[in-house]
């Protein structure tokens, strides 16, 4: 159970001071529900961390990728915080939100001439350049429209978070950012500084996700400054900004056991704060970019049950009127959920069951092994917990089921803010074939 969730005398699952029960009957299931006022306690705890380093500029960078929508965008920007975007799509969104250009910064791989031209014609705050031929594309770019732009370079500082341990080899193989270890990093800082139009603000480094330790972090960035130290007095660059990414933990059932979010910040905070003073350096401003932290553990999915198939001595499916296409976590990546039957919440659950959607892949199972009330049967609504991050940003069309509807609640209300898809969506955008008048 998260934030706002409460079970109610009549035995149903509560959000927001709202039946899930009756937000099914409105809405329809599949439905995606978040409980808005746990996503502001998300980003008051990631704020009141900052707030005791008292000497220190920072900003929290919410990782768009984890769920956009307009409404999301809008809450994160009243919220006073700023926006990673990955995409031409996310920017759009962003900026369809009238969120502030100069919070958002850009990350990816490869973007794309036209995603840069949108980012240079929104003036947004500052791309993160990942390799080479973007700052060489965008360097031009820039040259050609006369126009001056902030970025950071994505630095690969050899240090990989794992889930519950980290790695330090194999860690340099990866698409992103430049290698600190082989020169990659240096080279470029040396490009960007020379740059006329690049203004080097700093360097961003993201080790992973799913992080239940402090240790990956401080290694990323005691591994940066080993080598700032020599590029500041060799090359003159001073870091403005250290952005050292998101991936902070959540608690998607009782196996999990994140660290408190304090204990990131100051963990991270301290050891840029020593490593300054080590070698004598400014302290930069902080970027952190929770995406998973901030909405995962608020989202919560309604499910309908249907169909139900008992192998005796196996196990016992039972099927959802979702699956993959609303969450392709558990299929990608043997993600684990837990969940709740939503109408009878207040029954023992002693019953093991395995959750099934209903798309055609033997591998469209949600839950291997839930725990549901014995009676437990057709028609009865279950609530899987923690779904808020890539879920709904993740979901697919796959065997043409329309995308389900989200909505958001808090203090008995609850707003739709993406409507549910109809038959008519899934082919809006389909050319069919001209009669075939002439064929032989
Ligand atoms: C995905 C990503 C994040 C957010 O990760 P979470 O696990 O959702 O916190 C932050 N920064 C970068 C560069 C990312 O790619």
């Amino acid at each position: 159970m998260y934030g706002t969730q409460t079970i109610g005398k009549d035995g149903h699952l509560y959000i927001g001071g709202i039946d899930t029960v009756r937000l099914a009957e409105e809405f329809g299931t599949p439905l995606y529900v978040y409980d808005t006022a746990l996503m502001k306690q998300k980003i008051r705890s990631f704020k009141e961390a900052f707030s005791k380093h008292t000497a220190l500029s920072w900003q929290i960078a919410y990782a768009s990728k984890a769920f956009s929508t307009l409404a999301m965008i809008q809450l994160a920007g009243d919220f006073g915080l700023s926006l990673d975007v990955v995409s031409g799509g996310e920017l759009y969104t962003a900026l369809k939100a009238g969120f502030p250009a100069e919070r958002i910064h850009f990350h990816g791989n490869n973007k794309s001439k036209d995603e840069l031209a949108m980012a240079l014609d929104a003036k947004i705050g500052a791309v993160i350049v990942d390799n080479f031929s973007e700052l060489n594309v965008l360097d031009q770019m820039c040259a050609e429209r006369g126009q001056n732009m902030e970025i950071l370079l994505r630095i690969t500082p050899g240090v990989e978070a794992h889930t519950h341990e980290f790695i330090m080899t194999g860690h340099d193989d990866t698409k992103f950012g430049f290698n600190l270890d082989n020169g990659m990093a240096e080279r470029a800082v040396l490009l960007a500084l020379r740059s006329e139009h690049l203004a080097l603000k700093g360097l961003h480094c993201h080790i992973g996700s799913q992080i239940f330790e402090t240790e990956g972090f401080v290694r990323a960035i005691r591994a940066i400054f080993s080598h700032m130290n020599v590029w500041t007095r060799k090359m003159n660059f001073h870091m403005k900004v250290l952005n050292v990414g998101g991936g902070f933990g959540i608690k998607y059932t009782g196996s999990d056991h994140p660290l408190p979010i304090g204990r990131f910040i100051d963990a991270i905070v301290d050891t840029i704060e020593d490593e300054c003073a080590r070698h004598s350096l400014s302290v930069p401003e902080v970027w952190i970019e929770p995406g998973r932290s901030i909405v995962g553990e608020a989202g919560t999915t309604l499910y309908t049950l249907g169909s139900s198939k008992d192998i005796p001595g196996i196990r016992k499916y039972i099927a959802v009127d979702g699956g993959m296409a609303d969450n392709i976590r558990p299929a990608l990546y043997q993600a684990n959920y837990e969940a709740i039957c939503a109408n009878r919440a207040n029954e023992p659950a002693d019953q093991s069951v395995t959750i099934a959607g209903k798309c055609c892949e033997t591998g469209d199972v949600l839950i291997k092994d839930a725990l549901v009330p014995e009676s437990f049967k057709s028609g009865d609504l279950l609530a899987v917990l923690c779904t808020g991050a890539y879920g709904y940003s993740m979901a697919s069309h796959y065997n043409r089921l329309p995308n389900p509807a989200v909505v958001f609640v808090e203090d008995g209300e609850a707003s739709i803010v993406v409507r549910r898809e109809t038959y008519e969506d899934l082919i809006r955008h389909d050319v069919p074939l001209k009669t075939f008048s002439s064929r032989e």
